[in-house]
């Protein structure tokens, strides 16, 4: 293998490439609760297109598979490496390189942090709207599991906010996709089966974001007397004409744990906090003037829907509450969960779906606490049980209840390698056929990501 490593340290230069031992922990893992670290083989840091096509090229001269990895904050195990795999950090293909304000699309490079991102567009007085709730997670990443979060319910996922990308594919053969194009019916959409496709169809080297202005937001907590309740009046809320920028549904024990994580004061008086459901919703207009009538507008809403209590939150308030939410993650794991659920099912069927949770936390003797960006059906249920053995089945069943009600097993973290059995029992054949048929014809040497997403070994050809 010594002269293989030469040959990575040729391509990427010698500063950017570890082996074994060198390679710092923080390569070995992502943010998901149920993927144990790996040490890579090798890890590289390429700086451009160039070096990534000489990269596929070795990698199936070699026949040696390659992981893309951004910033690891993936929360399905896509980014972790098995110890014979390559792992390609995008951290060097990094920088915003045009920001174009008339069309306002913004032209990114995979490797650039969110943050980074909304660092420059601050000073153009735009933002790219897709907020998955780490700021850290880089834009290769958020293309490749379709990133969802928070604003998702307004603005929609990464698949209605990437436009355009460049992708290196199998035989080192570089795609250009879309384009700054708003619309387009030109043949066969390959820009939106890259968009998900956690790496196994090529790496993404950059993309063309769709920007919105910036806008004033405020930030309100409702409680409803009960589960049913807090859904009846998401759906009143989405009848608003611009709707909320964020819905998000929580039992209210998740509120305080995460409130008290955060270091938060909420004012909310104790018997909101006893039972009951809770809703965290944010309004926002580009014109400050307009954000006061918003709030008045969805407040009125919300108690005429039967919310009986409402807390319009100070700014700093507001923002902690969202960032809290945000950092639910970190929450939970503290608290010992074992996994995160990550399913979505039709909105109408929610309350059919919470009910169907109930049951099979009460059967199987776990805590499933729910919350989750419930304007757009994806709920998020972690899991507290005694043992893995049995949050795996739960896990198991609550997918299944939400599949059986025309759900789907992720609706924004992604299968990666977390979530590979459910997608394949969920899957039909011929779906999974297809994919693999699709996955060929991008990596015909099957070096990107092979076991994962459209790989044979999960049941297609
Ligand atoms: C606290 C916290 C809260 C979160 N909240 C949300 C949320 O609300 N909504 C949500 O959607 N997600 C959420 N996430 C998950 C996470 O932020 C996203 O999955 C993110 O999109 C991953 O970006 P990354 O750069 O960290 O990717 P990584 O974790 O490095 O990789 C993720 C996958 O993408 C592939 N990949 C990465 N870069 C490329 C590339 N350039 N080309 C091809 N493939 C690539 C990897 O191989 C892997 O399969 C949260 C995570 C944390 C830690």
């Amino acid at each position: 293998m010594q002269r293989a490593f030469e040959e990575l340290g040729s391509i990427v230069g010698p500063d950017h490439l570890a082996v074994g031992e060198m390679i710092e922990e923080r390569y070995w893992h992502d943010e998901s609760l149920t993927v144990a670290p790996s040490r890579p083989m090798a890890l590289v840091r390429p700086a451009d297109t160039d070096e990534l096509v000489e990269l596929v090229r070795w990698a199936e001269r070699r026949q040696v598979p390659l992981v893309v990895r951004g910033a690891g904050t993936g929360l399905a195990g896509g980014a972790v490496c098995r110890p014979t795999e390559v792992c390609v950090s995008t951290e060097r293909l990094s920088g915003v390189d045009d920001v174009d304000t008339v069309s306002r699309v913004a032209v990114v490079r995979a490797g650039t942090s969110l943050a980074e991102l909304d660092h420059v567009l601050a000073d153009h007085g735009l933002r790219y709207t897709v907020s998955p709730g780490e700021n850290a997670a880089s834009i290769g990443g958020t293309v490749a599991t379709n990133a969802g979060g928070m604003r998702a319910v307004r603005f929609g996922t990464t698949r209605q906010n990437v436009l355009g990308a460049t992708v290196v594919t199998g035989g080192g053969r570089v795609l250009t996709l879309g384009g700054s194009l708003y619309k387009r019916s030109s043949g066969y959409d390959l820009l939106q089966l890259v968009i998900g496709s956690e790496g196994t169809l090529g790496i993404v080297e950059r993309a063309i974001l769709r920007l919105a202005p910036r806008a004033e937001e405020a930030v309100f907590v409702a409680h409803a007397p009960t589960m049913r309740g807090a859904l009846g009046a998401v759906q009143a809320l989405q009848s608003i004409e611009p709707p909320p920028s964020v819905i998000e549904y929580l039992e209210p024990s998740a509120l305080e744990a995460m409130a008290h994580f955060a270091g938060v004061t909420l004012g909310l008086p104790g018997w909101a906090l006893a039972d009951g459901a809770i809703l965290v919703v944010a309004v926002e207009r580009v014109d400050a003037d307009d954000v006061a009538r918003a709030v008045e507008l969805a407040g009125a809403v919300l108690e005429g829907a039967g919310a009986d209590g409402v807390w319009v939150l100070g700014k700093t308030e507001g923002r902690a509450v969202l960032r809290a939410r945000e950092a639910a993650l970190w929450t939970v794991r503290a608290l010992g969960a074992r996994d995160i659920v990550d399913v979505v099912v039709p909105p109408a069927r929610l309350g059919d779906y919470f009910d169907a949770v109930a049951a099979v936390a009460s059967t199987y003797g776990v805590r499933l606490a729910a919350t989750g960006h419930v304007g757009d059906g994806n709920v998020h249920l972690s899991v507290f049980a005694d043992d893995v053995a049995s949050a795996r089945r739960v896990v198991e069943e609550v997918v299944a209840e939400g599949v059986r009600r025309g759900g789907a097993v992720s609706g924004e973290h992604g299968i990666g390698v977390a979530k590979l059995e459910e997608f394949r029992t969920h899957a039909s054949a011929t779906e999974l056929r297809i994919d693999a048929g699709i996955k060929r014809l991008f990596d015909p040497a099957g070096i990107f990501a092979p076991g994962r997403l459209g790989s044979p070994t999960h049941g297609g050809d």
